[in-house]
């Protein structure tokens, strides 16, 4: 026998079951972007690859490992997006949006990157981002930060994620830093693992990120990212803080926290929780003064974050599974007897079209009056409407509470009216 083709390792289906959760949680964040004002941009799943390798840089797990890149049928080299923030530039660029204009946008959807499966951590995940192109803050940090903050507590997950916060500074300061960081990771060779070795020349801001726990307690004395900022990052940075402290939104300053993608500047900051195991930093983001510039655009300061939402869903189930109820079918339509089929497909439509928000299904199944009643339980309908022959030569139809067991009759003429008042 052939063997049955499976998805790709990494890449779930999302069955009807989880997608209500989905759905309540999405309706929840959207809700909170409007509320902020912010609008919604949609970029193409695949870009070129020069995008992404530019935009993320080329010493990063990104681009040097987890990209899914082929060639199309010109031979062009195209990938299917990684993260969000390139797209979004590209598109900016491209269509204009930046020529002396404030933007606030958001995205949603699926990314693509080659990791090690596991809880948390896949091949295709989604992500829910934002981005303000314009605004050079401390103030749209601060927005930004609050917005998350809107989210948490919209979800009842608030008690559960704490905020981080750093500012890795301007250029210039990074590379003071990083030339005493170097300096001291070189003492101290004997001590790192292959992948901070790699690391130490190429991209020395990384080890700070490792997650080797050698690595960390050696860091416990290397040199500190908040000693080397410049004079204007550290006053953004007081600013920001002053600002959420003003807010009443706690946070923990992290000097080690740097991100995993190299367009950052300033401001980064991530929520973590400690509910979910490994995978612990839910929403993730920062300042990217630099890259709509170095993407080809005029100069724009840019801040933004990105949000995993299946480590959202994993949090929110964990936490506050209240918040998952299933979207349940209101009324479950049955029926049986000579012509009794099509008058209920006629029904259900004119029920459809008086109470458009009412869930009704029509049961196809046929079979006795009993094993539809059977269905009807098994569906979770609030409500059973029975038509048989009898209901079809009088136009009457019979409404049957399935949480009670109490039923009546009433004209097929004012079904719908009866139904909203006891569906309410
Ligand atoms: P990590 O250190 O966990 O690999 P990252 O620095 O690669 O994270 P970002 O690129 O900043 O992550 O992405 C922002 C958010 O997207 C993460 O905080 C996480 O919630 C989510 N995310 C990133 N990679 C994955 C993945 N492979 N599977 C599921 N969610 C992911
Ligand atoms: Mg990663």
């Amino acid at each position: 026998m052939a063997k049955n083709i499976q998805a790709i390792r990494g890449m779930n289906d999302c069955l009807p079951e989880q997608t209500a959760l989905w759905q309540r949680i999405e309706t929840t964040l959207k809700q909170v972007l409007a509320s902020y004002g912010y609008g919604e941009i949609r970029t193409p799943i695949v870009e070129q690859t020069p995008l992404f390798k530019r935009a993320i840089g080329e010493v990063t797990d990104v681009v040097e490992k987890e990209m899914y890149s082929f060639e199309d049928r010109n031979g062009e080299s195209l990938t299917l997006r990684p993260e969000g923030t390139a797209g979004c530039v590209r598109a900016g660029i491209e269509h204009g949006l930046f020529h002396n204009q404030q933007q606030r946008v958001w995205y949603i959807g699926p990314m693509f990157r080659y990791e090690r499966p596991q809880k948390g951590r896949y091949r295709q995940f989604h992500q829910l981002g934002a981005e303000v192109f314009g605004l050079a803050g401390p103030d749209i940090d601060a927005e930004l930060i609050l917005l998350t903050a809107r989210w948490w507590r919209a979800l009842g997950i608030a008690e559960h994620v704490r905020l981080e916060l750093n500012s890795i500074g301007s250029l210039a300061a990074r590379a003071n830093y990083r030339e005493a960081l170097v300096a001291f990771l070189e003492q101290h060779k004997q001590q790192l693992d292959e992948d901070c070795l790699r690391r130490m020349y190429s991209n020395p801001l990384r080890v700070l990120d490792s997650k080797n726990p050698q690595v960390q307690a050696l860091l416990n004395q290397a040199p500190s990212l908040g000693d080397y900022l410049d004079e204007e990052s550290q006053q953004h940075f007081d600013g920001l803080c002053q600002l959420l402290t003003l807010a009443g939104i706690p946070f923990r300053i992290n000097h080690r926290l740097v991100r995993g993608l190299d367009y950052y500047n300033r401001t980064v900051f991530e929520w973590v929780t400690e509910s979910l195991g490994a995978q612990g930093t839910v929403c993730a983001g920062g300042r990217y003064d630099g890259l709509v510039e170095q993407l080809g655009g005029r100069a724009t300061t840019a801040v933004g974050f990105a949000m995993g939402l299946e480590r959202l869903v994993l949090l929110v189930q964990a936490v506050n599974p209240a918040f998952s109820v299933a979207a349940r079918l209101d009324v479950y339509l049955i029926s049986s007897g000579a012509g009794a089929q099509n008058a209920a497909m006629l029904l259900a439509e004119q029920v459809r079209d008086a109470l458009p928000n009412v869930k009704l299904m029509l049961d196809y199944g046929g079979g006795s009056l009993k094993k539809q009643i059977t269905r009807a339980d098994k569906s979770g309908a609030r409500i059973a409407l029975i038509l048989g022959e009898n209901e079809v030569a009088t136009q009457q139809v019979v409404v049957k509470d399935l949480a009670h067991g109490e039923q009546c009759s009433v004209p097929q003429q004012q079904v719908a009216e009866h139904l909203s008042a006891i569906l309410g």
